[in-house]
């Protein structure tokens, strides 16, 4: 009987214990390559805690392939999403060890998770969030990580960010009605957006927008569920 008791209580702390955080991200690793995931995508994912990004009481579930909520009615995106997005600003042939040259503009730091994971594939990083409390959040979550190309911003990220462009790749974890203009114009020639946007009925499509030297390319890629893109902040 007594027998019991002891280990029931130690369950929960041993689920949180740091083996098995690093056992469930070489899962979560393992299920992304096998779906093919991009490799340079996948390595940078393997430098970053995720379970140190999440509220505690969710640590044991961060390796898990599902959004979770990180307060402010936000959620940390599922693993597979932040590959996937991520991997849209890989090229095809690139060498391992690739960095996207120049600036990346994040809309919507969040947790700051997926920062970053940017920050071991791009050079240079800036990250806007609209949320103070989140923003802040993501200020702890980083701090020890000491990643020097990573600039977390306040601020309304639909105005973009014009101190820092012409940026390589923008980069938004929120869906909007359409991509604000600021965005096409903050971006290089050569540069890609990378955006979920929202209908009227509410249906999601992520979006690619490349910028030529003759105009825009758009590509509506597969429907997706992310987080309403808000103007303001708060
Ligand atoms: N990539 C994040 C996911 C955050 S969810 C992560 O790894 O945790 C999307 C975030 O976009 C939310 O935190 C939300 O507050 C933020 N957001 C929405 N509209 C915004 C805007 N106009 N400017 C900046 N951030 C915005």
């Amino acid at each position: 009987m007594n027998g019991i008791a002891p280990s029931s209580r130690l369950a929960p702390a041993s689920r949180a214990h740091p083996a098995n955080q690093q056992a469930a991200k070489e899962r979560m690793l393992g299920r992304l390559a096998a779906a093919g995931h991009c490799a340079s995508v996948l390595h940078a994912m393997g430098q970053i805690d995720r379970h140190n990004f999440v509220p505690p009481r969710l640590a044991s579930k961060a390796y898990d392939e599902s959004s979770l909520p990180i307060g402010f009615e936000q959620t940390i995106s599922k693993p597979s999403m932040i590959a996937r997005v991520l991997s849209l600003l890989i090229p095809e042939d690139a060498p391992s060890g690739f960095r996207l040259p120049g600036r990346v503009l994040e809309i919507g730091t969040g947790c700051g998770y997926q920062a970053a994971v940017l920050s071991k594939i791009a050079t240079e990083v800036y990250s806007m969030e609209r949320i103070k409390g989140l923003h802040e959040c993501a200020r702890d979550n980083l701090r020890e990580l000491r990643l020097v190309n990573l600039h977390l911003l306040f601020g309304d990220g639909m105005a973009g960010y014009a101190k820092g462009a012409p940026y390589t790749a923008i980069v938004s974890a929120a869906a909007g009605a359409a991509i604000p203009n600021a965005w096409l114009e903050q971006l290089a020639v050569g540069g890609r957006i990378i955006a979920p946007t929202q209908s009227d009925t509410g249906h999601q499509l992520l979006m690619v927008l490349d910028k030529t030297a003759t105009g825009i390319r758009q590509f509506a890629l597969e429907a997706v569920r992310f987080v309403p893109l808000k103007s303001g902040t708060s």
